[in-house]
């Protein structure tokens, strides 16, 4: 059992950063040792070693403030720890998550070969993937590309937020490109997997093999490339294994949650190759499209909902497609289990506590909370000052207005002391676009959000 300030530490992140992150990165952490001077955190193996020193480290050091310690350093060891159970909760993680937290690096004596995956997922297909505003193009450009891999948007790339599809698009292009042609190797990897094979590939000096493997596909598929960022040799490697694929026509699919070249610490010529091809930009769909995916999932499970649950439902849940599966799948869950039809008092009190957006939350208090979020006046976010450190919380104010309370921007605009209901315009779209792109500003969003409704 975990210690309560762990267990105090890991709830204050699990509010902080999605739920991926969460369970992949942090939930198998545990404190072994913490003083003034040094916090000794146990991971589970060097790859999430690797990440939470990169990546997250801020992260704790944040939220071991918050909990009164601030160590000069924080170090991270890998501890032998329980085997890892699947939880409830957990189902709605897509499998390829599930399986990057409990795969723990396996070697067996005759090399790691067999540990190199094919990837595919037969759940990702064209024919359950709902078209519509925000991914009406990826669509069409996966869906010519699986029937013509390699001819021409070679190579393409996906790009936009979590949850929004991404990963469902290229898996099923390798499934199409498979059906068509069942002799074809088709490989799909996430960064992280790529990125583990690698480094095992090093230890065991089998980076032939690992070469090889690559180099010979007839298509790649690599989702969330942005985790190459800062890897070297890796993206060494991935720069030699695009070359060889792209220079024999083989097709190459890229997904990342931002363009290339935002990407900090990606070697240019990788950013310059990623951008030969064609890159698409992915929307979380609208409320229309919100709409006929739930109708259609739920009706694979055999249910019919009411219009006004299919319309509370998308209403409520417009972060992304995975959390509206998500919402979709208690609801139903619920249901099954005492033998009910779901209805709108039914969601409302299964989603309710959880999801909805209470109305009584006033503009003030986003308002307010917003500027407490990031230290500045009320009176400053208030008042004429056009300073970044004020401009950007008021924006991300104005935001969340019209996300949360759907006022109209000259309403906006006054609640936030300005005249002219256009700078409203300009800022709600300003932080939308930067969401999509940044995330520790959709970390900011959400961190404001989850104390709003805490
Ligand atoms: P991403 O890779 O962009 O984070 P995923 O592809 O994992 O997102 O999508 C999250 C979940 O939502 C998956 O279960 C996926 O099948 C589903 N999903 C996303 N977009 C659609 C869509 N347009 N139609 C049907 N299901 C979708
Ligand atoms: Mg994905």
């Amino acid at each position: 059992m975990s210690s309560p300030l762990w267990q105090a530490v890991l709830g204050e992140i699990e509010l902080s950063v999605s739920r991926g992150n969460y369970i992949t990165w942090f939930k198998n952490t545990q404190l072994v040792q913490h003083s003034d001077e040094l916090v000794i955190i146990g991971v589970p193996n060097i790859f999430i070693k690797q990440q939470l020193e990169k990546k997250f480290n801020d992260v704790f050091v944040e939220t071991l403030k918050k909990n009164g310690i601030t160590p000069e350093r924080i170090e991270y060891k890998i501890v032998a720890m329980e085997p890892h159970k699947i939880e409830d909760d957990e189902t709605i993680l897509t499998p390829e998550e599930i399986q990057t937290v409990t795969l723990p690096p396996k070697i067996t004596n005759n090399g790691i070969s067999q540990s190199y995956r094919q990837g595919l997922n037969e759940r990702y297909t064209f024919d359950n993937f709902i078209v519509g505003a925000g991914n009406e193009l990826a669509f069409a450009a996966c869906q010519s590309i699986a029937a013509n891999p390699g001819k021409k948007y070679n190579p393409l790339l996906l790009y936009g937020g979590v949850g929004i599809g991404k990963t469902h698009l290229i898996q099923a292009v390798g499934n199409s490109a498979k059906l068509n042609n069942p002799e074809a190797k088709i490989l799909y990897i996430t960064t992280e997997q790529f990125v583990q094979e690698f480094v095992e590939a090093l230890r065991y000096r089998k980076t032939n093999d690992f070469a090889t493997h690559y180099r010979t596909a007839d298509m790649l598929i690599v989702d969330d490339i942005q985790f190459i960022a800062g890897k070297e040799k890796i993206q060494e490697e991935f720069f030699h294994t695009f070359n060889a694929l792209h220079q024999a026509n083989k097709q190459i699919i890229i997904s990342s949650d931002r363009l290339p070249k935002d990407i900090p610490t990606l070697e240019e010529r990788l950013q310059s190759r990623f951008a030969w091809g064609m890159s698409i930009d992915m929307q979380n769909p609208d409320f229309e499209t919100r709409c006929a995916i739930i109708q259609i999932k739920a009706q694979s499970n055999n249910v019919e909902l009411p219009n006004d649950v299919v319309e509370y439902l998308s209403t409520n849940i417009h972060t992304n497609v995975r959390e509206l599966e998500g919402a979709l799948n208690q609801l139903l869950a619920f249901c099954e289990m005492r033998a009910l039809e779901p209805n709108i008092d039914i969601a409302i009190s299964v989603l309710g506590s959880s999801r909805t957006r209470p109305k009584h939350l006033s503009a003030k208090q986003i308002i307010e909370r917003t500027a407490k979020h990031f230290q500045v006046p009320l009176e400053d976010i208030l008042g004429p000052k056009r300073d970044k450190d004020i401009v950007v919380p008021r924006q991300i104010a104005m935001y969340i207005l019209r996300s949360e309370l759907h006022l109209s921007f000259p309403k906006i605009a006054r609640e936030l002391g300005r005249k002219d209901h256009t700078t409203a315009i300009h800022s709600v779209e300003k932080i939308e676009k930067e969401s999509q792109l940044d995330s520790s500003l959709r970390t900011a969003i959400s961190e404001i959000k989850e104390r709003l409704y805490a």
